[in-house]
């Protein structure tokens, strides 16, 4: 039979079976899984059926809590019940879990493995989710590739189906979760095969039904319930056998072969990795090199996590094995090991006990971990764990891929050992999340592997910043099957689809030599190169690259394309690559096309044929001159006069060098400074506001909307401007507050986004011309310098404006007030961020921020910078993140603690008041604080009393100092 292939991700490829093998799904979506009920609910909507031929029921529910408990109810009713979730979803669902293990009842949850929130939260993959909820009674399998998901996501639930034992069946949330695989897709009859109806009806028979009434969920006493619960234990038991039952079966079906343990390598290896996930790709992809290089070494890749099949385990180990390293995605502080890791221990030290050791020599067992929060996991590192069992005495509870310089855990690994095939191709995009880059690589992909017999591989890097976001895409392309679960470190092809990102990126450091580079420039071709920073072009002409220009926005606009180039910058790929044959490739983008836009008609198919034909006739080879001829260079990401922090560590992870920060530069409770989106001039507006004074009626709309506080307003004595740059703008105050004084609007140019919400909001039109306004989007790159200057000259010079003296209650004279809040990351022209800096303008200075995670928590507190910021006395909201269902709550504990604090300051002035003063005594605990005046004169009765306590030794003293500053008014958000 012809392979069915698809080119999909793993979320895709686990709801796949999911949708075929279930009557209902309850879902709730949580990052990276969500794609898994969306798809669910997509087909349901769309009517595809399942195996039996009915459309399974999705339900969305509430929380991650209630998705479990519906998933429970449905299969206590006898459906064929599943969920995805991931992370703190998971977490959530565990009550439920043990309910459902508990009452021996078939199902299984999809989990693309992430990350659980600790420090910080961490929207990437590890097990600290799966090995969360080991001791719910769940079996665990594991899938390492995008293949595997959708094979595993079958086999398991032909097994729980037998076993009774539900399961979670779990794979790398991103690396496996997102990356885009071509896969053989399993068809439907060969889910049918898998699938037992004898089964189906056993578990529908099991339901509850008041035709066959039963009492389930009881409450049990000390006298029982112990003894009842041992009663699953022969499940358990049988457990493994089924399911590499249902392995064998999947074999004869559909030809790919599966263990509980899967053994590679060496057949008498002496150095043995043992992992699981995605991870296991990339091990198999090295122990392969290694072998053929005579290296004895092996990987043994676990599959069935839970229950441990102890004996299958030793017994997939080769007999000649005489070191083995556990390698745990996961942490578990105080443990004495991770628990993949003390499962393997166990299971060595029992086959000794139980005399069913082959072993030729007992083997010594090391464990460590790698790769939390989707940390980069490469060839190098397990070359680095092969060698450190290479040693007499292998360090134990090792970390790599990082530098622990202060427990000294981490193993050294040469981290330039690569061993990509020659025969794969590998290519770098460098695109803006909204410039249609990720999807026109999808799209070649998809090109690639669906119409010729090359296999294909893609994986998306987003920036953490939403607005001006980079991705970059990194594909591969290569005859066999693409183990390489790890992001290109050495492109054949590397493309930058904004030209600003060559001011920011040092793209090609990851270009091999004889690369093809592809940079879309608005220059004339003979002028491009002179517009590369001098690193650029010494990388071009050191590594003999290729260099092609093309000015996509201009082809864009001349084809009737507007802004969208992605169909331009993937032709310029295929055209120049040699990924495939360049006429075969076109004709094959022109079918994609049709395909795409067939359904808007002849014209718009016309107009991205035509689109295509331009690039061609305007994608140009540029000639490299052998020497180095620009006089500019990468500015520094952070400027010089930033804090040291900013500089050291923060900046680094800006400039995409974060992997490089040892352990000792992090804080060990996640804690940060504020005021840091200030250093970062991100630079990302193609056009920028000026100001038009003779328009303008000062309404102060503008900065009110503006999301990113990058454009602001101020009033100043005339004599400040003394000094101001020659290019500075003022004008006449108007109206009676202030008048005499002069009326000041900004943009922060490096800040702005180029969103036009200022622009569209502002009132001011010209009579003559409705287009032209107080307000006008112009280039900002010849602006920069200018604006740059008149915005420091602005911020350091200018005075704020006295908050006493300007109305809080009118948008004018709000808008004098101070942001808080400002050059967020958040989308640009977001309609969230004004409010929130609004509020920061009104109550910053006292506020305390219980954020629930979403949006808000992305763009207001993702490393490496933050948008709370703080006024001259060094006051600003001060900020945290707990749950995204627990906010709430994390923020009435907030005020329960700040009233308490309050009424304990309360009782040490009262009981101090001899020491302190009766006076200020008085002051203090009954000052008036409900307008902006009393909370400053309470401010200044607390830091007298605060210098006070400083000359008073006593308990009460020193507990007052701690609590003093409750005295006054805080917000809480
Ligand atoms: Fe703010 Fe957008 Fe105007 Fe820039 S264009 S100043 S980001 S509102
Ligand atoms: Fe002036 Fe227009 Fe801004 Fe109002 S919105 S302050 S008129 S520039």
């Amino acid at each position: 039979m012809a392979k069915n292939y698809v080119t999909i991700d793993g979320n895709e490829a686990a709801a796949y079976v999911a949708h075929k093998t279930n009557e209902v799904c309850a879902i709730y979506p949580i990052t990276p899984s969500s794609n898994m009920g969306e798809w669910a609910d997509e087909w349901s909507a769309k009517g595809r059926k399942n195996i039996w031929g009915s459309v399974p029921q999705v339900v969305e529910m509430q929380s991650e809590g209630g998705a479990s408990a519906a998933v429970h109810g449905a299969l206590q009713t006898g459906s064929l019940t599943t969920t995805f979730t991931a992370s703190q979803g998971l977490l959530l669902m565990i009550p439920t879990m043990f309910k459902i293990a508990g009452e021996l009842t078939s199902t299984v949850f999809h989990v693309s493995a992430r990350t659980v929130a600790t420090h910080a939260l961490s929207i990437f993959g590890d097990h600290s989710d799966i090995n969360a909820v080991r001791s719910t009674g769940f079996g665990l399998l594991s899938s390492c590739s995008i293949q595997e998901v959708m094979d595993m996501a079958l086999i398991t639930q032909a097994a729980t189906l037998k076993a009774r034992v539900p399961f979670v069946h779990f794979f790398d949330g991103f690396r496996s979760s997102h990356e885009v695989q071509k896969i053989e897709m399993l068809t439907d009859e060969q889910i049918r095969a898998m699938i037992d109806d004898d089964l189906v009806i056993a578990h529908r028979m099991r339901g509850m039904s008041p035709d066959r009434p039963v009492l389930r969920g009881s409450s049990q006493n000390p006298d029982v319930f112990f003894q009842a619960r041992e009663a699953v234990n022969k499940y358990y038991n049988a457990c493994p056998d089924i399911v590499q039952e249902a392995m064998d079966k999947f074999y004869d079906i559909v030809g790919r072969r599966y263990n509980l343990f899967d053994y590679v390598g060496h057949p008498e290896a002496e150095r043995v990795v043992v992992l699981m996930g995605s991870g296991a790709e990339m091990t198999h992809e090295t122990v392969d090199y290694l072998t053929n290089s005579g290296e004895k070494v092996g990987v043994l890749k676990v599959r069935l996590y839970r229950p441990f099949d102890m004996t299958r385990f030793v017994q997939s180990l080769p007999k000649s094995v005489q070191k083995i390293a556990v390698l745990d995605r996961t942490k578990e502080p105080g443990a004495t090991g991770e628990p993949l890791y003390l499962d393997v221990i166990n299971a060595i030290e029992e086959s000794y006990a139980d005399n069913g050791a082959t072993f030729a020599k007992r083997p010594y067992v090391v464990g460590g971990r790698y790769g939390l929060s989707s940390k980069e996991f490469t060839p190098a590192m397990v070359k680095g764990v092969f060698d450190n069992l290479s040693l007499d005495k292998p360090k134990h509870h090792f970390t790599i891929g990082i530098e622990d310089d202060v427990t000294k855990l981490s193993l050294p690994y040469d981290a330039n050992w690569s061993i990509e095939p020659d025969e794969v191709t590998r290519c770098l995009f460098y695109g803006l999340g909204s410039d249609g880059t990720v999807g026109a690589n999808k799209n070649s992909i998809k090109i690639i592997g669906e119409s010729t017999d090359n296999f294909a591989q893609g994986y998306f890097v987003y920036d953490s910043k939403k607005a001006g976001a980079v991705t970059v895409s990194h594909l591969r392309f290569g005859p066999d099957p693409i183990k390489s679960t790890y992001l290109i470190d050495s492109a054949n092809f590397v493309a930058c689809h904004q030209t600003v990102f060559i001011e920011r990126y040092d793209m090609l450091n990851s270009a091999a030599e004889g690369a093809t580079f592809l940079l879309n420039s608005q220059a004339p071709t003979e002028e491009a190169w002179d517009t590369l920073p001098k690193s650029m072009q010494q990388q071009i002409i050191d590594k003999k690259l290729k260099f092609y220009v093309i000015d996509a926005y201009k082809v864009a606009k001349e084809t009737g394309m507007g802004a969208r180039i992605n169909t331009i910058m993937q032709t310029c790929f295929f055209a120049i690559s040699g990924v495939l044959e360049r006429d075969e490739a076109i004709a094959k983008i022109k079918d994609a096309i049709k395909k795409t836009y067939g359904k808007k008609g002849d014209a718009v198919v016309q107009m991205n044929y035509n689109a295509v034909d331009q690039t061609l006739a305007n994608l140009h080879e540029v000639d490299v001159p052998d020497q180095v001829t620009s006089d500019w260079e990468r500015p520094p990401i952070v400027p010089d006069e930033a804090p040291e922090y900013m500089k050291n560590v923060l900046g680094k992870i800006y400039a995409g060098h974060g992997d490089d920060l040892p352990v000792s530069a992090f804080p060990e409770d996640g804690t940060f400074p504020t005021g840091t989106t200030k250093w970062e001039k991100r630079n990302i507006a193609l056009d920028i506001p000026v100001w038009d004074t003779d328009l303008c009626i000062q309404c102060g709309k503008c900065v009110l909307m503006c999301p990113h506080a990058a454009i602001r307003a101020k009033v100043c004595e005339p004599e400040l401007l003394e000094n101001a740059p020659g290019t500075f703008k003022s004008m006449d105050y108007k109206g009676k507050e202030f008048k005499g004084m002069k009326y000041l609007l900004q943009v922060a140019p490096e800040d702005c986004t180029g969103c036009t919400l200022c622009y569209e909001i502002c009132p001011a039109a010209d009579k003559k011309d409705k287009e032209h306004k107080a307000l006008n989007m112009q280039p900002q790159a010849p602006l920069r310098e200018s604006e740059r200057e008149n915005y420091n000259f602005f911020l350091n010079d200018i005075p704020e404006v006295d908050r006493s003296k300007v109305r809080h209650d009118t948008v004018k004279g709000s808008q004098f007030l101070e942001p808080l809040f400002e050059y967020s990351g958040a989308c640009a022209g977001c309609g969230e961020t004004p409010y929130v800096k609004l509020l920061s303008q009104m109550f910053g200075d006292r506020a305390v921020l219980a954020n629930a995670t979403g949006c808000s928590s992305i763009y207001g507190g993702n490393l490496p910078t933050t948008p709370w910021t703080v006024n001259k006395d060094g006051r600003g909201p001060s900020w945290n993140n707990s749950l995204f269902e627990d906010c709430a709550e994390f923020g009435l504990g907030f005020r329960l603690t700040i009233d308490k604090q309050n009424a304990y300051a309360k009782e040490l002035v009262d009981r101090m008041r001899d020491q302190i003063g009766g006076e200020l005594a008085d002051a203090l605990i009954t000052a008036d604080q409900s307008e902006e005046t009393g909370i400053f004169e309470q401010r200044e009765r607390v830091d007298r009393l605060v210098e006070k306590l400083g000359s008073i030794d006593s308990p009460d003293a020193r507990n007052l100092k701690s609590v003093a500053d409750s005295l006054v008014k805080k917000s809480v958000w």
